[in-house]
């Protein structure tokens, strides 16, 4: 009888043992979980476009509670901003909502076709060739590269030419970065007109290239009541920051150059 009751009684005496080892270095060496990046990852979009330089959600969730910016998620914008402030217990670091937007309006029908393109449909390997099929080489070379890298369906190319619809872009600058031409501009989404055009060549030469292209007349300048336009490399160009919207100026623009847009607040 003992010879089997001595090993019994080791083995429960050795499991006690371990098991109270076992928790007290449950105890001494666990490992905190920030359960504010749960609340974090909650609040965030799950939309993992990368747009915020983290490779994801969670990573972002992670980082931002080791100290990261809490604004550099464009898909939530501001109220997001304001939640994540909350949950941190930061200030709210919310700036103005931006939105990207093509300056360009040089689709097929208003710029000459240099040649036709049967290459691969990427606007770096069109632009390769002579600057693209349009006669514009600062225009649109219309074959999607934007469309493509926009995660939110933003952009669609017409007749050679991309078009952002300002109420699914995010202002992630995914498209800007994929532009060859370099014709994708961030701006504020309270801004109502742009001069939508990026032709740096004198006036003659662009209005024979495109039939709406900034011929830098000086119209729009002399017209501006809140001196928010100047020429820069020959073409108009609005200063967001004193615009106030009036209209004035594309109602003088003899060629068309002058977008009106949609403001969202
Ligand atoms: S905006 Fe730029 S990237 Fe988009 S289609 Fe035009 S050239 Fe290509
Ligand atoms: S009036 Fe039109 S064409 Fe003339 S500079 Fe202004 S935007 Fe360009």
């Amino acid at each position: 009888m003992e010879t089997v009751l001595f090993p019994v009684a080791l083995v429960s005496g050795l499991g006690l043992i371990f098991g109270l080892i076992l928790s007290y270095a449950s105890v001494k060496f666990e490992v905190k979980v920030d359960d504010r990046i749960a609340k974090v990852r909650e609040a965030l979009p799950g939309a993992n476009c990368g747009a915020c330089g983290f490779s994801g959600c969670d990573n972002y969730a992670e980082a931002i509670v080791n100290g990261a910016e809490i604004n550099r998620c464009p898909v939530g914008g501001p109220e997001l901003v304001a939640k994540l402030s909350d949950i941190m217990g930061v200030e709210n670091q919310a700036g103005e909502k931006m939105v990207a937007r093509v300056m360009c309006q040089g689709s097929w029908d208003k710029v000459n076709i240099k040649f036709d393109y049967d290459g691969i449909m990427d606007c770096r390997s069109a632009a390769s060739m002579s600057g693209g099929p349009s006669s514009c080489v600062y225009g649109c070379v219309g074959m999607g590269s934007c469309k493509k890298a926009c995660a939110f369906g933003a952009i669609t190319v017409e007749n050679g030419l991309a078009r952002i619809d300002e109420t699914k872009c995010t202002g992630c600058g995914k498209c800007i970065a994929e532009c060859p031409k370099l014709i994708i501009k961030l701006v504020p989404a309270r801004s109502g007109y742009s001069v939508a055009c990026s032709n740096e060549e004198k006036g003659a030469v662009a209005r024979k290239n495109c039939k709406v292209a900034c011929i830098a007349c000086g119209k729009c300048v002399k017209t501006c009541p809140k001196e928010a336009i100047t020429i820069v490399n020959f073409k108009a160009v609005i200063d967001t920051a004193k615009c106030e919207n009036c209209g004035e100026c594309i109602k003088v623009c003899p060629t068309g150059a002058i977008a009106k847009y949609t403001v969202l607040m």
